[in-house]
């Protein structure tokens, strides 16, 4: 207490309730305690102690996983980063800005845009989700099909390392530096390489015009062949959004009902953006193909109000669950696009077989799938399908040639599902690679990886076959 103050640590049981889970709420635990630094100098006091005391820790930004990262196993203390929330600086004519990681995702937007600017990772969750919690899971968004995701973006980090030294890490936009890319390998690993507590990004100067259709499907095969076509005709939207029957049922359920037919099975959300000039020939050449594939209706947003109007309904699309069953698992799977029609009929196939009803918002254009398997906790027996279910769809999106997370993590969700997509070997690299980094394994334990029995299980086989070939 005496490096942050004590009004700024939480310890009484009832304080720590709320810290219990992320987003992932299928699974809980207790923290020691949470605590609020205001600034570096106090994230790496506090790493040191704890790290002197064999303290195992987490940082937390707003809590907003989906994967259980940020969720505690039991006995670790929660560093916060909810204080740390300032717009340090902002450098147009090297775009860039300079945040401290509780700041939120859509205040940068909205603190650059009279000046004509943005910044371009837009996850949904984006009104709360703070630019530290990104960088750690490397987030994604509608409009990363164009601008890419939280890596492309991220151009250097101060980062408290689990034994409480500060070092510095990238290059503000200079190309090619030498050394190794630690900024890459920080990004995306989770909160298990250290805490990151302050970040330059690449901010963006506006598109000059967007425009917004909507292409309502009778068939969702038809649909995804869709955003195959559109692709592969070289038309690169700025996002391209699909929602299946269910999907549209409970977004027009929900707090942003904007009059989707309920009678279709499948929707494209598509936004273009660019030089005014060319808009309208890639508006006509996305309705044309949408056309060839039997679309029932394409219609362009009338006007930046109406466009509004769209993306909140997709963008408020997983908590519309809430509207039409009383809990909701989200996965995360990724597929080549290509194998959508494939992959959607196999999630069906799971739907029926565990007797669940699965929902699909997803952002096709990457082939980011986010299958929402609704269930009832109070009903015996449905979470463990629902856990079932998950698991199986990314097992399908694995055999396809994808994999099991396109933006949510692995946190203390997929652990398991990392055998998937990576060998034994693989795994072992990677531990031994965070070993590095974290060698007590004290931050962020037990995440990213099949569990501990199952780690020393994988380094032991090695061992022995290593021993066997001599
Ligand atoms: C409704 C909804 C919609 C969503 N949509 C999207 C989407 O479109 N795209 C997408 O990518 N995600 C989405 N998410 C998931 C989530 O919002 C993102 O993963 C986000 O990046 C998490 O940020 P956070 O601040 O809430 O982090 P937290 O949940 O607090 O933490 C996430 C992980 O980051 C680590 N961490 C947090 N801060 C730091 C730090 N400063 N240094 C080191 N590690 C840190 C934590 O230890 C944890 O492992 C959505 C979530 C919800 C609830």
């Amino acid at each position: 207490m005496e490096w942050v103050g004590e009004t700024n640590v939480l310890y009484r049981r009832e304080d720590l309730v709320a810290y219990e889970c992320d987003g992932f709420t299928l699974k809980k635990g207790e923290a020691r305690a949470v605590v609020f630094p205001a600034d570096t100098r106090e994230v790496a006091a506090v790493v040191r102690l704890l790290h002197r005391e064999n303290v195992p820790f987490i940082a937390r930004g707003a809590g907003t996983g989906l994967s259980g990262g940020a969720t505690p196993l039991g006995g670790e203390v929660i560093i916060s980063l909810v204080k740390m929330k300032k717009l340090l600086r902002v450098d147009l004519d090297n775009r860039i800005a300079v945040v401290q990681p509780g700041f939120v995702n859509l205040k940068l937007t909205q603190s650059i845009a009279d000046r004509g600017y943005y910044y371009a990772p837009d996850p949904s969750s984006q009104y709360a989700c703070t630019i530290g919690g990104n960088v750690a899971e490397n987030a994604g968004g509608a409009h990363c099909l164009k601008y890419g995701v939280t890596t492309n973006h991220i151009l250097g980090a101060e980062v408290v390392l689990p034994d409480g030294e500060v070092i510095r890490i990238g290059d503000e936009g200079i190309p090619d530096m030498p050394g190794y890319d630690l900024l890459g390998l920080l990004t995306g690993s989770e909160g298990t390489l250290g805490i990151v507590t302050e970040i330059t990004v690449r901010i963006l100067k506006a598109p000059q015009g967007k425009q917004t259709l909507l292409a309502y499907f009778d068939d969702v095969e038809e649909a995804s062949r869709a955003v195959s076509d559109i692709i592969s005709a070289g038309i690169l939207p700025a996002a391209l959004e699909m929602m299946d029957r269910t999907a549209i049922e409970a977004v027009e359920s929900a707090n942003f009902p904007v009059g989707h037919p309920l009678d279709i099975e499948a929707l494209l959300l598509v936004e273009v953006d660019g030089i005014e000039a060319g808009l309208k020939s890639q508006v006509e050449d996305i309705t044309e193909l949408c056309r060839r594939r039997n679309v029932r209706e394409v219609k362009t947003a009338r006007d930046e109000k109406e466009a509004a109007a769209w993306w909140a309904n997709r963008k408020t699309g997983f908590g519309a669950m809430g509207a039409i069953s009383p809990d909701y698992l989200v996965q995360d799977g990724v597929i080549p696009r290509s194998t959508l029609p494939e992959v959607l009929g196999k999630i069906r196939e799971i739907s029926r077989d565990t007797g669940l009803r699965i929902a699909n918002i997803f952002h096709a254009g990457d082939g980011n799938l986010h299958p929402l398997i609704l269930f009832d906790e109070r009903k015996p027996g449905e979470k463990e399908r629902a856990l079932e279910a998950g698991s199986r769809c990314l097992k399908v999106c694995a055999e396809v040639g994808g994999t099991i997370t396109g933006e949510h993590g692995v946190g203390i969700e997929k652990r398991e599902e990392m055998r998937f997509v990576f060998t034994k070997e693989e795994i072992a690299a990677q531990i031994r690679l965070r070993d590095v980094f974290n060698p007590g394994n004290l931050l962020n334990p037990g995440k990213g990886f099949p569990q501990p029995g199952r780690c020393a299980e994988v380094k032991q086989e090695i061992k022995e076959r290593r021993m066997a070939e001599g």
